[in-house]
């Protein structure tokens, strides 16, 4: 029988990658977004149709509907594994930012790993699963010399520490929660950035692409696949005794 995971923001980008890498390891996966349209189409589109990958529409923001997501997965299906991947961001500089974008950034990139790992764990502890819980941090959870980008960085600095926090309480319970740190991947979030990077930089986003790449020892764009390996180790059996890492994956963009 499967054992069951459910992965936030996977209508697209690393999510995505990130089911796709459950489903292939014989996982059934639910694929939540914001765009319940776009979940539905990655869960579809899955291997090992089998195993009865499902979608949800889930905004992470909202406790009620991450804890009746969980409740409904534990109850029908097991719950074994949750992917806090959901993230969004903006880029300003600092001095022109505006407090409404720094409060929608730590909304979803924060508080919805708190909502997310909360209604899982507690779903994994009401039904006795020594389950897996995985947050998408970022390597601008471990440096705050990122462009553009602080309100970003506060929330995955927060994710870091979070993730920390509830591996400590949740270990008594067998849970383990680590999360990953990418680099410059290669997702709808980085043309954006790109754009707004170029455009703030008086550059082109082909340049700024040049500058991520020459940033990045393995010397390519991180792909969405690269995160998502890390992500299935994690969750695995063989990360049975790693909890609260913050999981660098980024090429070596950034070593701690
Ligand atoms: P992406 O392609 O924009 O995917 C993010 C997904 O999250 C989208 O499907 C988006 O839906 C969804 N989402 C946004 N707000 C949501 C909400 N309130 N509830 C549920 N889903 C929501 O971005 P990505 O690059 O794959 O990013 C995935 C994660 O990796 C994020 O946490 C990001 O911070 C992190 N990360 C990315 C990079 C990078 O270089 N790309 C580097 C480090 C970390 P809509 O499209 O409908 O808005």
């Amino acid at each position: 029988m499967s054992r069951t995971a459910v992965v936030t923001g996977a209508g697209s980008g690393i999510g995505r990658a990130i089911a796709h890498a459950l489903a292939q390891r014989d996982w059934r996966v639910v694929v939540t977004d914001l765009d319940g349209d776009a979940a539905e189409s990655v869960a579809t589109a899955l291997p090992h149709q089998d195993a009865g990958h499902e979608s949800a529409a889930l905004d992470v923001t909202s406790a009620d509907a991450a804890s009746a997501v969980a409740a409904d997965v534990a109850s029908r299906l097991g719950l074994h594994a949750w992917v806090s991947n959901a993230g969004i961001s903006f880029m300003h500089r600092f001095l022109d930012a505006p407090v409404e974008r720094y409060e929608q950034t730590m909304a979803v990139n924060l508080k919805g790993v708190f909502v997310c790992g909360q209604a899982a764990a507690r779903e994994m502890v009401r039904t006795g699963v020594a389950g897996a819980i995985v947050n998408t941090a970022s390597m601008a959870g471990k440096q705050g010399r990122v462009p553009f980008l602080s309100d970003y960085v506060a929330s995955k600095f927060g994710v870091v520490g979070l993730t920390q926090a509830m591996a400590y309480e949740l270990g008594e319970h067998g849970i383990t929660v680590n999360c990953v740190c990418p680099g410059f991947v290669e997702t709808p979030m980085q043309s954006r950035e790109l754009e707004w990077e170029a455009e703030l930089r008086g550059t082109t986003a082909d340049g700024v692409r040049d500058m991520m790449i020459a940033d990045t020892p393995l010397g390519r764009l991180e792909q969405p696949e690269d995160v998502a390996r890390a992500v299935a180790f994690l969750v695995s059996e063989d990360a049975r005794f790693i909890t609260g890492e913050a999981l660098a994956v980024n090429g070596g963009a950034y070593m701690d």
